[in-house]
């Protein structure tokens, strides 16, 4: 299995474009951990409990539960012939935590891909996002509207605001972004295995550029 990172801003667009991607492509598997996440607090898991208060104030849930969530996930998958990262690793302790996970599991590292976005049209997207509160899926208000208004195209269920993207939070997202994910960019530049994205403009030009990447 190949694993294939996204990496980028809150707000760059990695679950749009891993989204489109896995549509597109039924080999590929999605996996985003701030939806794992979002999932485990919604049903009160152990690990869903102790992210909660961290992913309301905009901070990073601690490195161990996260990788031990995307361990555990990995180690049961079968079938996918490529795995994209969306969200995940997001500091270089994950990175580290990732090699041995891809190690253990035969797996290996075949791209970083990094959506390249101008901070101040990652404010506007992260103000105007929208997600369905059944399915996950991505909207924006006038990026990328859903065709009736406050309803998911994939699945009819009701939009909402995700509860971190209210303007402080969104600016702590970025913030922890810029002085821990950032460091990544030079980690994996150092391996020969980053490929700079340029993540504006159209969506279909978007996602197709990340699909050369691959
Ligand atoms: P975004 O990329 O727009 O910030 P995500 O859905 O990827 O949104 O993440 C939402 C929240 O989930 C983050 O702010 C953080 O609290 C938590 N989170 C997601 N992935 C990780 C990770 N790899 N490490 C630590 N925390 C994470
Ligand atoms: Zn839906």
């Amino acid at each position: 299995m190949d694993v294939v990172i996204l990496l980028g801003a809150p707000g760059s667009g990695k679950g749009t474009v891993a989204g489109r991607l896995v549509a597109a492509d039924k080999t590929l598997r999605h996996v985003s951990s701030g939806e794992l996440l979002r999932d485990a607090v919604e049903h009160h898991t152990a690990a869903g409990d102790e992210a909660d208060a961290y992913m309301k104030r905009g901070e990073l849930v601690p490195d161990a539960l996260i990788a031990r969530i995307v361990a555990d996930l990995m180690a049961e998958l079968d079938g996918p012939r490529a795995l994209l990262l969306d969200g995940f690793p997001r500091t270089v302790v994950q990175a580290q935590a990732l090699d041995r996970t891809i190690e253990s599991c035969g797996a290996s590292l075949a791209a970083v891909v990094l959506l390249e976005v101008p901070d101040e049209i990652l404010v506007d997207r992260i103000a105007g996002r929208r997600m369905c509160s059944v399915c996950g899926a991505g909207y924006h208000v006038t990026n990328l509207p859903p065709r009736v208004d406050g309803i998911c195209d994939a699945c009819g269920g009701a939009l909402k605001v995700r509860k971190d993207d209210n303007p402080e939070t969104a600016k702590n997202r970025l913030a922890v972004y810029r002085t821990q994910t950032m460091p990544l960019i030079e980690f994996y530049e150092a391996r020969g295995v980053l490929r700079r994205v340029p993540g504006t403009g159209p969506i279909d030009e978007i996602v197709e550029r990340a699909r050369r990447a691959l």
